[in-house]
């Protein structure tokens, strides 16, 4: 697949205000006016096969069917598309209706298409006898020779004309386990010389002894995907059979197979796929970064599917409006991995607290403040959001700040500690850098010796009026709770990862530095966080409890995406000296 154009997000704009559809709605609301829909509602489907968890594409897909329901008074199915055993589990079923649910769906109807084996079973039958369908026993190799290219047309395959009855013989021993795997297939008599390759004698039926997840060995021969997909949607009633543009060539069979069975035919419509910069979407290629150990599990914070990014601390909202501002499209486009990045960003700023954490601390000594007092800072949880309150953090003597907080040599507009220098400590007071201290051995800064002035106490009127360019946060050093902090980076170093030269693979495109582990000191108040509780370390990003491997006295926090680094930006700008 080509990336040939970058979409610029919110085309669809004006969607909310109701004035522009999307190319799908617009279909929509012609069809739904047609005879062929009189008396029935919208019904969408979201069709899985359960052979790995929900990425961000599939979210697309999932908001796309499920929102499309919602806004015709419609319905929309759960199906998953088992139809291929060797690949499917129990634990991708589970772990996608988690996730459908997770981002904030509930189906109408929960089906898998092995429900539908006996039905498509006799469907075949049907068209075996109808002369439309017969069973070849070219091995897959030759199926493709035969089949010809764009350019050049198929050749008819040698058991093409045998009889119904020698069909219909043979197509109940292909049920009944008379083969080896591989060795017949049931195809559709369409055209051999058909310009659109689908068309040209389709296998319907594959034999395949497995053990399926749900049907167990009850069959051996196993439906192909456009066999079985519109089929299950016209049992189900779907209206709109909504699925990605590489089905686009698909469509002619699609229709072909509804009126050669003559039963109720849905439309098949498709949009673009989502493409993310610097992310890797298929399931073939997440499972290979599994199985390979290259993550540490499907729902490793640096994955692109839902329960990544559950656990890395994206909320459902940031994703459906991700899904909303991105919109549907007939053409191929790239999304920037930025405007997933920007939406989390958006939301939790409004619903995260924010608190204090020092990533990598550095100690500081406020030599003129009473050794073992502790003063309780009133601070606000969120600026955002008033009734969030406000909490008590504890000051002290001793106190940890960030070592990039200090500069020894720093330039003019270097507004943090720098020796001489001043900064107000958020919340707290205003303190002035008296000494730095360094081992003698290696040079580096051990701790900063500095005077509190105590008349700059936060929130009080007299505190509050001398004013410093500079605020920095801190927690303190004998209060603050020890915290391990992972802090993730683009799992990818490429753009386009999966654009590799030949004998090279996506592999090669990771970024050996995706994840950096800190040992922090965050404030006392964290030592209650709850698994799905987002906060803002101030300054330092959103961060979240990792569900997987936190423990009650050693909590572990998921960064979900920094702030934007102002002083970073300002560096790149050269205006800091
Ligand atoms: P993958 O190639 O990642 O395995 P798939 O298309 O094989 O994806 P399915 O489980 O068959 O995965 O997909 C379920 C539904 O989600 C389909 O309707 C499919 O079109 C849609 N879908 C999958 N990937 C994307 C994507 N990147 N963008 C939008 N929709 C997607
Ligand atoms: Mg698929």
């Amino acid at each position: 697949m080509s990336h040939p154009s970058k979409a610029s997000p919110g085309d669809d704009s004006t969607k909310e205000k109701g004035e522009k559809l999307n190319f799908i709605e617009q279909e929509v609301e012609k069809d739904l006016k047609l005879p062929k829909l009189a008396g029935r509602t919208l019904s969408t489907r979201f069709p899985p096969e359960p052979n790995g968890y929900l990425h961000i594409g599939h979210a697309k897909s999932i908001c796309l069917n499920f929102g499309l329901a919602k806004k015709y008074g419609g319905s929309c199915n759960l199906r998953f598309d088992d139809t291929n055993p060797s690949k499917e589990e129990q634990e991708y079923v589970d772990s996608i209706q988690e996730d459908v649910r997770w981002l904030g769906f509930e189906w109408d109807e929960l089906h898998y298409a092995s429900d539908y084996f006996e039905q498509l079973y006799q469907w075949a039958v049907q068209l075996i006898k109808d002369g439309r369908a017969y069973v070849c026993d070219l091995t897959g190799e030759q199926t493709r020779e035969y089949r010809g290219t764009l350019t050049a047309p198929g050749k008819d395959s040698p058991y093409r004309n045998r009889s119904v009855e020698e069909n219909l013989k043979l197509f109940e021993q292909m049920k009944a386990g008379a083969f080896p795997n591989g060795a017949r297939t049931l195809r559709a008599k369409i055209d051999m010389a058909a310009p659109n390759l689908n068309l040209r004698d389709p296998v319907m039926y594959r034999v395949l002894h497995a053990d399926h997840h749900r049907t167990g060995d009850t069959w051996c021969i196993y439906p192909m995907y456009d066999w079985a997909h519109g089929q299950s949607d016209s049992l189900e009633g779907i209206t709109h059979s909504i699925c990605t543009l590489e089905f686009e060539d698909h469509r002619p069979l699609y229709n072909w197979f509804c009126e050669n069975l003559g039963i109720y035919h849905p439309r098949q419509i498709e949009f673009a796929r989502l493409n993310l910069s610097y992310t890797v979407m298929s399931k073939r290629k997440l499972l290979q970064l599994v199985q390979d150990g290259h993550v540490s599990a499907w729902d490793d914070p640096r994955m692109p599917t839902i329960s990544g990014l559950r656990r890395r601390g994206y909320t459902p909202e940031s994703i459906r409006s991700f899904c909303d501002r991105i919109g549907v499209a007939k053409f191929y486009s790239t999304i920037d991995v930025t405007v997933l990045e920007n939406c989390v960003r958006e939301h939790l700023n409004l619903v995260a607290n924010r608190v204090m954490a020092v990533l990598r601390p550095l100690k500081v000594v406020l030599t003129n403040y009473p050794e073992g007092q502790v003063e309780m800072m009133e601070a606000v949880n969120n600026p955002e959001d008033e009734s969030a309150g406000s909490r008590e953090v504890p000051f002290t003597r001793e106190l940890f700040i960030e070592q990039s907080d200090f500069l020894e040599d720093a330039p003019r507009k270097f507004f943090r500690l720098k020796p001489g220098g001043e900064v107000r400590l958020r919340y707290g007071y205003i303190i002035e850098c008296e000494e730095v201290v360094k081992d003698p051995a290696t040079g580096e800064v051990v701790e900063i010796h500095c005077r509190y002035d105590p008349e700059t106490r936060s929130g009080s009127a007299e505190g509050s009026q001398r004013k410093v360019k500079g605020t920095i946060h801190w927690v303190s050093a004998t209060e603050a709770i020890d915290a391990e902090v992972r802090l993730y980076d683009r799992l990818f170093l490429s753009e386009a990862p999966e654009d590799v030269p030949d004998g090279k693979t996506f592999i090669e495109n990771m970024n050996p530095n995706s994840l950096e582990v800190l040992a922090a000191k965050v404030e006392p108040s964290l030592a209650n966080a709850v698994v799905g509780e987002r906060f803002q370390f101030e300054r330092n990003g959103y961060f979240c409890l990792d569900s997987a491997d936190s423990q009650p006295n050693r909590p572990v926090f998921n960064r979900t995406v920094p702030l934007r680094d102002t002083w970073a930006k300002m560096q790149a700008k050269g205006k800091t000296n």
